[in-house]
């Protein structure tokens, strides 16, 4: 989930090739979601553009999920559409905002570091965006400055 804030896996999933159009849509869903997520997780009104984008995009039809042979796994069937990903996109966000995770949004604590990620522990604490980025530079930078 924080992955799919910070890099929404579009084109990972993608079967056919992606329109102008489909491309715009994405472009503003994203800007969207950032825009809503970031609203959020300051604990501002989302703005009124930002809902506008993501219920338009819900509204198309979503990615249809499908049990692979194994009947162990799962993917998305054939063919896949970008107005399919960004209405899966639109509707998780939709979830989100409005589901017990949307006080849970927030910005990584790194001071150059512009990401939102949810934060799924159980204490709730989570302050930056990955451990493996921000959190151990951040270690690293107090490290240097309490030496210094
Ligand atoms: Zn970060």
């Amino acid at each position: 989930m924080a992955e799919w804030l910070a890099q929404p896996p579009i084109t990972a999933v993608m079967t056919v090739p992606v329109t102008a159009r489909e491309l715009t849509a994405a472009k503003a869903l994203r800007q969207a979601i950032w825009d809503a997520a970031h609203a959020q997780a300051a604990h501002r009104p989302l703005p009124a553009e930002a809902i506008e984008t993501i219920n338009r995009s819900a509204a198309a039809a979503p990615l249809v999920p499908e049990l692979a042979a194994d009947g162990t796994t799962a993917g998305w069937a054939p063919p896949v559409r970008a107005t399919q990903a960004l209405s899966t996109l639109a509707r998780e966000m939709i979830e989100l905002l409005s589901g017990p995770l949307s006080g849970r949004i927030r910005e990584c604590a790194s001071d150059n570091c512009p990401l939102v990620f949810v934060d799924t522990s159980r204490p709730g604490a989570r302050r930056w965006c990955a451990m493996e980025r921000c959190g151990n530079r951040h270690k690293l930078h107090g490290a240097s400055v309490s030496e210094a």
